[in-house]
């Protein structure tokens, strides 16, 4: 991986930063037209859109109105946003007078129970590897293992498992062995631990903290299209539309500041998907002249080149 990101580092776009094909502006204008992400392919939703949700007070109120504000959106909600939204619907026939809040609440324990489940059977596997580490870092991990397990299994914790601080804390224990291998190892199964955006069980634990408004809006975030830097910013990316895609809040938060070769490995279906995309973009630009043949004809090529040619779009479409 360290070698890919050298080389990626080599691509040059300095000989056109004078020369950039659409601004912020026109860009965000393309998300109006039910744009595929990038990425996963799922068509995104306009950020003014979403800020538009933030001033309505009916999210805040019972279930049954912030249903129906948010109805019309479910179509381009995730998979797990939509069992979950389906699942408030559901629970505001019974209880009407409830919000989104107390709603979670009432489903929060079983939930709970089969978050810790999967949580537990993945510390075990991280215990496990106290046989082969060093002494110290065997210790370390047994000394996390239990200050962990000493929260998720209480049911009223002072302080909720955060994911984010346990891989963090697994990442600095193992970070000095010198079995690499053996260190992406344990790193990989911490990050097994289940996300919000992936479990219905870890979305209903950790929004019934939260409040009704905030949790209508998680149900939407994900689907909310974003500027991905193709060439990520720590790696100098520039911050234009050269070195922009539109892509989905999900899959740009997933991929961090990896290399793109590292998000097509675990998004087998990307180079289809930025295909669904160009069309798209293609289709808008021949039919509507909306967009421009520049901004495509660039995204081509910095796909190509940072992709190691596993994104070669095909453009002939444009020049029919
Ligand atoms: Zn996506």
């Amino acid at each position: 991986m360290v070698k890919k990101r050298i080389r990626t580092e080599k691509f040059n776009f300095k000989c056109k930063t004078e020369n950039i094909p659409l601004t912020r502006r026109q860009l965000k204008n393309l998300l109006n037209y039910r744009i595929p992400c990038l990425c996963c392919g799922r068509e995104m939703l306009h950020p003014d859109k979403y800020l538009e949700l933030l001033d309505k007070e009916e999210l805040k109120g019972n279930a049954k109105s912030a249903v129906s504000i948010l109805e019309p959106f479910e179509k381009i909600m995730f998979p797990v946003e939509k069992q979950v939204f389906n699942m408030l619907k559901c629970l505001s026939e019974k209880y009407p007078d409830k919000n989104f809040q107390q709603l979670l609440k009432i489903r929060k324990q079983s939930h709970e129970l089969a978050l810790v489940r999967i949580q537990s059977i993945i510390f075990n596997k991280i215990s496990f590897y106290r046989r082969i580490l060093p002494a110290k870092e065997s210790r370390q991990i047994r000394n996390l293992i239990i200050k962990t397990n000493d929260i998720i299994f209480d049911p009223e914790p002072l302080k909720p498992f955060s994911r984010r601080i346990f891989i963090g804390k697994i990442k600095k224990i193992v970070k000095n062995i010198e079995n690499k291998k053996l260190q992406n190892e344990i790193i990989e199964i911490a990050r097994r631990l289940p996300r919000s955006g992936d479990e219905v069980c870890a979305f209903v634990v950790k929004n019934a903290r939260k409040r009704p408004e905030v949790i209508a809006l998680n149900l939407l975030h994900p689907s909310v299209g974003t500027f991905e830097h193709i060439l990520p910013k720590s790696l100098k990316g520039p911050n234009n539309s050269l070195n922009f895609a539109l892509e989905c809040s999900y899959c740009n938060n997933s991929r961090h500041h990896y290399p793109i070769t590292l998000q097509i490995e675990e998004n087998p279906y990307m180079p289809q998907n930025a295909q669904l995309q160009a069309d798209k973009l293609i289709s808008l630009y021949r039919k509507k002249n909306i967009g421009n043949k520049e901004y495509i004809e660039n995204l081509k090529e910095v796909l190509f080149n940072l992709s190691y040619e596993q994104i070669d779009l095909d453009l002939s479409k444009l020049y029919l």
